[in-house]
């Protein structure tokens, strides 16, 4: 008998791992991916979409195809349920599913509950209907031009995003000839500029504070934000914060469903993985990409989260995938890459400039980091763009 493998979700995790899992068995194997959404959606692009420099069809591709092509099912349906007893999935249109190993790549939802006043007023870029909103609200601004603030709220991780937008605001404003006029605050919860949610990289503080002041940009550091109201920012210490345009990067949580299935979730919805990225509690449940639990490794005055970028998404469904593989020809699930140990590759885009961001790994201790800056960064990021939506629609995750 074939083994079947179910995988949940079917954006940078989901489809990694099952089509590694396909490749690594040399299609002795019944994969089906399920997932709630039929498209593969290149999430770092959601930072142009508001400025009308990305569209949906830009940045999105149906992934049946793909899948198909590779021999490997497509359900497209939202799970509901995991059963590791009767091992199955239940699935919004109440079929159970039963599976000999599965993957949890279900990513993240927004803690839209993480100030008061989050869901019914802010905007944010961080899923794609949001991110159409703000270019709603982004064209709104531009008929009637005011003042801007870009945040990332305590207990965020996807700092990145928030500087990109950040970077990508002030390119807009001096193109639409708007900087002398509008005033631009960046709050965000980290100790110190350049943060990131991973412990900084050398000189990071000094590059990121240089990038604010040559934009004119002002900043609020270290700094809650106790609620948000209809065209303002209330932060912790009671300053207000007025805005025509705003754009809010909230904390990420877990797929709630997951949380229906006893142990298998910590307290945000993620799941404790083992360096095999097995779940801690399951041997034949192995979680992956935003789903899968981090800890953070520090203390900083206001919280901040760790950003589970692309990168290390992919390393980890490729070495469950490796795991799996084991598993099934009767092997032990040897392959460790735990989290930390994986190095931090990523650009910061800021319009027509920006910054690689290298590390060999993406927590501290750290041998190497290095931050380098330039409009050979803004190139790279559209490149790789267009890079990794080919590899992806061509289901190529053997490649880098
Ligand atoms: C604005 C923004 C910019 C970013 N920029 C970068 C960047 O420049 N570089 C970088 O490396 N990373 C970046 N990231 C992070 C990157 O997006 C994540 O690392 C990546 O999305 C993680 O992939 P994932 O597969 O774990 O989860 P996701 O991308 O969240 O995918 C989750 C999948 O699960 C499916 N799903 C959800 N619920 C269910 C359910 N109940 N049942 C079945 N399927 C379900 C969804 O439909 C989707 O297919 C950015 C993120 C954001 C928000």
């Amino acid at each position: 008998m074939r083994k079947k493998i179910i995988v949940l979700g079917a954006n940078f995790g989901g489809m990694t791992a099952a089509l590694k899992i396909k490749h690594e068995l040399h299609g002795d194997v019944d994969v089906t991916v399920v997932a709630a959404s039929d498209r593969f959606l290149f999430t770092p692009s959601l930072i142009w979409l508001p400025f009308g420099k990305r569209s949906t069809d830009d940045i999105t591709f149906v992934v049946a195809p793909t899948l198909e092509h590779h021999d490997i099912d497509f359900v497209h349906v939202a799970a509901t349920g995991i059963d590791p007893v009767a091992h199955t999935v239940t699935t919004a249109d109440g079929v159970a599913r039963p599976y000999d190993y599965l993957v949890i790549a279900t990513g993240y939802r927004n803690d839209e509950n993480v100030v008061p006043g989050f869901a019914e007023h802010a905007h944010t870029i961080t899923t794609l209907p949001q991110a159409q909103e703000t270019l709603t609200a982004w064209r709104r601004f531009l008929t009637d031009p005011g003042d801007v603030v870009i945040a990332a709220t305590q207990s965020a991780g996807c700092f990145g995003a928030a500087y990109e937008f950040l970077f990508n605001t002030a390119h807009q404003l001096k193109k639409n000839g708007l900087h002398r006029d509008v005033r631009l605050t960046y709050v965000t919860a980290e100790p110190f500029l350049g943060h990131f949610g991973i412990g900084g990289l050398p000189h990071g503080e000094q590059l990121l504070g240089m990038f604010l002041e040559r934009q004119g940009i002002a900043s609020r550091i270290s700094t809650a934000i106790d609620h948000v109201e209809e065209g303002a920012l209330v932060l912790a210490d009671g300053e207000v914060l007025p805005y025509s345009f705003g754009m809010v990067v909230p904390p990420f949580l877990g797929q709630e469903f997951l949380s229906g299935t006893e142990g298998l979730t910590d307290e945000k919805g993620f799941v404790p993985v083992r360096p095999t990225y097995q779940s801690e509690k399951l041997d034949d449940v192995y979680a992956v990409g935003v789903a899968a639990a981090v800890q953070v490794p520090w203390t900083t005055p206001v919280p901040v989260g760790i950003p589970k970028t692309g990168f290390p998404t992919e390393a980890q469904a490729a070495t469950a995938a490796e795991n799996i593989a084991a598993q099934v020809r009767g092997e032990l699930p040897t392959h460790e890459k735990p989290f930390g140990d994986i190095p931090a590759l990523c650009v910061m885009d800021a319009g027509n400039n920006g910054v690689v961001i290298l590390a060999d790994k993406m927590l501290p201790p750290r041998k190497h980091g290095l931050l380098i800056p330039g409009p050979q960064s803004h190139a790279m990021k559209v490149a790789f763009e267009r890079y990794f939506l080919w590899k992806m629609r061509n289901g190529y995750v053997q490649l880098p």
